[in-house]
């Protein structure tokens, strides 16, 4: 008889396992049909590796019952869920983008409990549009005229275009031919559109008279989008909002302004220059500007267009505006996070991105000291230290600010700094983090007080081995 039969044989039995009092009482937690799964998995994994002669297979029932857990609490575990981003990183796009205020998240909670008024009017009985809900607070805050929220920038950028440029000509500047990321990139969103680019200017420097000498009888609009996510240093010019406006307006042309970022709040105020501001643009006259819900606003995934009525009206009649709709838990979410920018002193210190954003080293380390304390308590198997480094925004905004932060710098005494990040992301609750000089860092910008102990006993657990 082969060595691997012999094996084979000794793979304990289904229903063997099932009595087995480790896997029993699993099953409280989860249906018969998941762990009968999850038992079938890890024999047919143990089958595979005796077959093709691994000679490391332990067979005994508590590391079988071990194997079937883990594959059992896979299976249990949802795919999209919390993670503590300890990257400093305030607008990380993999890792969600904006955290939501409570408002909005206590928003979203009601909404989804119970029915709603996503389009049925209270006071007249009758149906209602989903888009009246942001539409006073977004003009309000904004000063524009009209506003219409789809699901994303993205899709706004589209839709715009979509309504006010098909067939004709769209001049935008060659250094604001830009990808954002992903399939995102403006020449492809011009054509899908069906608008027809016209090109003006070179990568670094693009005149007033560039625009205004590509002006004929087939253009449809003047576009200008915000290069967010990259800076050009040096020789470089291009024309302001304010002016591409008059030119615009002199010749009867609408101009489109793509901003991304989106901030509603003066970011000067927090040390980050160079980021314009959604009310600053306004006051230009722009026709229609989008700008996105996720990135500087601080609210859930969105594209929020504002200007001209006229322009809005048409937008909202175009069918494209159907196929990008706005869900009512992300409009529960972004009316709550709207509602907090009526006073601006709310805001800050409600919606966690802009919280974040105000940090500064003295705000944060009183924070860093603490999470500094728990871990220099008593160590084992590694050393701490309180120091500073920098972060970023992220999400594609401010690209080239580098915003000085509190940092716990961690080394691990038994184990690689790879293993460590790699068994952090693994935990329960997943912690992400960065290597950076040989050193584990946790940037406490974006790390909640409320998951410090968490933290503390993950990596002591880590460490100890
Ligand atoms: C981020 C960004 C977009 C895309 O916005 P999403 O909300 O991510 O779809 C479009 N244009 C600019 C300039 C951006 O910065």
């Amino acid at each position: 008889m082969s060595v691997n039969s012999s094996l084979l044989r000794k793979i304990p039995k289904i229903d063997d396992l099932l009595k087995e009092p480790a896997l029993e009482g699993a099953c409280a937690q989860c249906s018969h049909s998941v762990l009968l799964e999850a038992i079938r998995e890890t024999i047919d994994g143990l089958r595979q590796s005796i077959l093709s002669g691994a000679e490391d297979v332990s067979l005994d029932t508590d590391s079988i019952c071990e194997a079937v857990l883990h594959c059992l609490k896979e299976k249990t575990t949802m795919s999209l869920r919390p993670v503590i981003n300890a990257t400093g990183i305030i607008l990380h796009t993999n890792l969600g983008r904006a955290r939501l205020s409570d408002n909005a998240v206590k928003a979203i909670t009601s909404v989804a409990q119970d029915y709603n008024t996503l389009e049925y009017n209270l006071k007249k009985g009758a149906r209602g549009s989903r888009y009246d809900h942001v539409e006073k607070l977004v003009t309000k805050i904004t000063g524009a005229e009209d506003c219409l929220v789809v699901n994303n920038n993205a899709a706004a950028v589209m839709l715009i275009l979509s309504t006010m440029a098909k067939g004709k000509e769209v001049i935008v500047s060659r250094g604001e031919l830009v990808e954002i990321g992903g399939a995102f990139r403006i020449p492809d969103i011009m054509s899908q559109s069906g608008g027809i680019l016209t090109e003006v200017g070179t990568t670094n420097k693009t005149h007033y008279a560039d625009y205004k000498n590509a002006i004929t009888p087939e253009t449809g609009a003047l576009l200008k989008v915000h290069t967010s996510n990259f800076k050009i240093y040096g020789f470089f010019e291009e024309v302001s909002l304010d002016d591409m406006v008059q030119l615009g307006h002199e010749h009867h042309l609408p101009v489109i302004y793509d901003l991304g970022g989106g901030a509603l709040v003066r970011l000067e105020d927090y040390g980050i220059s160079d980021e314009p501001n959604v009310i600053d643009c306004m006051k230009s006259g722009v026709d229609i500007l989008s700008f996105s819900g996720d990135k500087l606003l601080g609210g859930p995934q969105a594209g929020i267009i504002i200007g001209k009525h006229e322009y809005i009206e048409a937008m909202k009649k175009n069918p494209l505006t159907r196929a990008f709709r706005i869900d009512k838990l992300t409009l529960a979410a972004l009316e709550a996070t709207l509602r907090d920018y009526l006073d601006p002193e709310t805001a800050v210190q409600s919606i966690p991105t802009l919280q974040m954003m105000a940090a500064t080293v003295e705000t944060l380390t009183p924070k860093g000291e603490k999470l500094f304390a728990l871990l220099n308590d008593d160590p084992q198997g590694y050393t701490v230290e309180l120091t500073q480094d920098v972060g970023q925004i992220g999400g594609g905004s401010v690209p080239t600010q580098m915003i000085p932060s509190v940092v716990v710098a961690l080394k691990p005494e038994h184990t690689s700094l790879d293993t460590l990040e790699r068994e952090l992301r693994e935990a329960s609750l997943p912690i992400i983090a960065r290597i950076s000089k040989e050193r584990m860092l946790f940037d406490v910008r974006t790390i909640d007080e409320r998951h410090f102990s968490y933290i503390n006993e993950t990596l002591r657990k880590l460490c100890m081995k």
